[in-house]
């Protein structure tokens, strides 16, 4: 009984995302392109990020560089103007190496589309780039060790917004304690370390929790954010 209700759940959950972030009348005024033109590309971030995935994949800083079966440094746009940070690699993601794979990937990959983006336009990756084991939140010593690797790949990358997806995410890089639903929806400043210009930095609800709550008002404030993202980046804003 409770499994068909859980299926149950998942199906309509499933509607109800076609019908929420698909469900948007997208201007289609190639917005990749313009994306991918607001910004000079710089060659060297390439061979750069590559070179950080490199060490990614060697490191043993912690013990989960010991439980997973690949690393997952991230992936996209080295040009993006968004940088989406969630938390830390899943399942899915452990297996196949990539960030956002599983069923919170592909809800992010519809709010993506629903922002009249494409995956490749923007970058995405985690705080710690290994699975902790059984989905837990990642520790102290974890998110420490790992943290220099997402601080060089922002530096490189130098995107105009990061998206902090969900309260571990936003609680590392902001360094505060409040719950995500009390910060999502304001920009913060990030700071690079070479006293550059800050970078905006959006929080927001983690799909993972948007699944979990899956709520017309959850939905409503993640999309309301999105769409401060894009105000932010003079991209056209989709209409519902
Ligand atoms: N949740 C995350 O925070 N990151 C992923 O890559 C997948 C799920």
């Amino acid at each position: 009984m409770a499994e068909k209700e859980n299926l149950n759940k998942v199906f309509n959950q499933h509607v109800q995302l076609e019908d929420f972030f698909t469900g948007f009348t997208v201007n289609r005024q190639k917005p990749a392109q313009s994306h991918q033109q607001a910004r000079p590309q710089n060659d060297d971030v390439v061979p750069q990020l590559a070179q950080i995935a490199k060490e990614v994949d060697a490191c043993r800083k912690c013990q989960l560089g010991d439980l997973r079966t690949n690393s997952v440094p991230g992936e996209g746009n080295p040009n993006a103007q968004i940088v989406f940070v969630g938390e830390g690699p899943g399942e899915n993601e452990d297996l196949q190496g990539r960030p956002f794979v599983g069923r919170a990937g592909q809800l992010l990959d519809k709010i993506i589309a629903a922002m009249g983006l494409k995956r490749g336009d923007v970058y995405i990756c985690n705080i710690v780039k290994c699975r902790p084991p059984e989905n837990r939140e990642p520790r102290p010593d974890e998110v420490i060790s790992c943290l220099p690797f997402l601080k060089r790949q922002l530096g490189l990358i130098r995107p105009k917004v990061i998206v902090a997806l969900g309260a571990p995410a936003a609680k590392t890089l902001l360094g505060t304690n409040k719950p995500i639903g009390q910060i999502r929806g304001k920009f913060f400043d990030y700071y690079l370390e070479d006293f550059s210009p800050p970078i905006k930095l959006m929080p927001t609800y983690h799909p993972a929790y948007l699944l979990r709550n899956y709520s017309h008002e959850n939905r409503m404030k993640v999309w309301e954010d999105m769409k401060t993202v894009l105000t932010e980046l003079g991209l056209p804003v989709p209409k519902k």
